[in-house]
């Protein structure tokens, strides 16, 4: 695996794709039957709400790789689903090269989905185990270009199945005649057929061995610096993080807590949250006691504490934090964090 990114971070002033302020809420309710309640003798309706992302804005500048960290169920996958279009927002803005998409029809969505493709986290389940690798890869060439020629697609199938190292011959067999590595490989070669600018990868080397993922992740990175994409990458493995990202944004509980370029991150994290799980990591030589260990246990999203939502959980939590949401404030260079500790100093 490569140990440094090949670029620095880009200006981020130019923006590919853009989120403002985007919640993504699910209710969750079910029948009138599940929201009937009886609470001080009277009988009451209530709903219940998943508050998966909750206000969330950054921006993604071309030829980035930004990474969305976080623990299992901190909202990054919606985070992403949404991002890409798969769930529409509640509130907020999606802006691609600056034209708002979050609130366009189907059809008028066609030619972005051809610049965004997503890579899932499990290869057996994103490819459909009735298609041959033939059908799975000229599917999308043909439905945006339907006046492409068969030599012209097969052409391109063969030359992308090259590209993500998995043999031409194979083209005719099925998902399951091939490894879990060997089947991501399809799958990001089935991003690739359309040319795509802007991809999410979600989690996209966590279910495969480990002596595989070091084998994708700089099959993606090759990939980006030959084609010039821009990735935002999904994951809970900080090893991963460090070493394929410009820029990471760290989640909990459906908020960002801290926007920094990957190298300050890892050197020198901010808010006490990326501390706690940036100390999770092993190093050699490191001793024990360096760990910062968190109090309690992560709350429902359906329940989200009032004020800073990691108030709970934080041993500098005040009498405002428990009262206030902290914002997102720029404290230095590229840096953000959401902390009323950071903001006062005493952080
Ligand atoms: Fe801790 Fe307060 Fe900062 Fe939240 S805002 S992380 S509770 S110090």
């Amino acid at each position: 695996m490569k140990t440094t990114r090949a670029h620095p971070v880009p200006d981020p002033g130019s923006h590919l794709l853009e989120l403002k302020h985007v919640v993504k809420h699910f209710d969750i309710s079910g029948g009138l039957l599940d929201q009937l309640r009886f609470e001080s003798g009277r009988l009451t309706r209530q709903r219940t709400t998943v508050k998966a992302v909750n206000d969330v804005s950054f921006a993604i500048a071309p030829g980035e790789t930004f990474s969305v960290v976080g623990e299992s169920g901190c909202g990054k996958s919606t985070l992403a689903r949404t991002t890409i279009g798969i769930y529409p927002p509640n509130h907020g803005q999606i802006l691609y090269r600056e034209e708002r998409i979050d609130n366009k029809s189907a059809q008028a969505m066609l030619p972005f989905r051809r610049r965004m493709q997503m890579i899932f986290q499990d290869p057996y389940a994103s490819l459909n185990p009735r298609k041959t690798v033939r059908q799975t890869l000229e599917e999308p060439v043909v439905f945006h270009n339907p006046a492409i020629s068969t030599d012209q697609v097969e052409a391109r199938v063969a030359e992308v199945m090259s590209q993500v190292g998995v043999d031409p011959k194979w083209v005719g067999r099925y998902p399951h005649e091939f490894s879990g590595g060997q089947r991501q490989r399809i799958s990001i070669a089935r991003a690739l057929m359309v040319d795509p600018e802007f991809i999410v990868a979600d989690e996209p080397v966590s279910a495969l061995d480990v002596s595989i993922q070091a084998q994708i992740l700089n099959l993606l990175m090759e990939a980006q610096e030959e084609r010039g994409l821009t990735y935002m990458f999904i994951t809970h493995d900080l090893s991963v993080v460090q070493h394929i990202s410009t820029r990471v944004a760290v989640m909990y509980l459906g908020t960002l807590c801290e926007l920094s370029p990957a190298q300050t991150l890892f050197e020198s994290p901010r808010h006490p949250y990326t501390q706690a799980l940036l100390s999770a990591i092993p190093r050699l030589g490191q001793k024990r006691s360096r760990h910062v260990r968190l109090k309690g246990e992560v709350p429902t999203p359906i329940h989200l504490p009032r004020g800073c939502v990691f108030h709970g959980r934080c041993v500098h939590a005040n009498r405002r934090c428990e009262e206030d949401v902290p914002k997102a404030r720029t404290v230095e260079g590229d840096v953000q964090v959401a902390c009323h500790g950071v903001e006062e100093g005493r952080l």
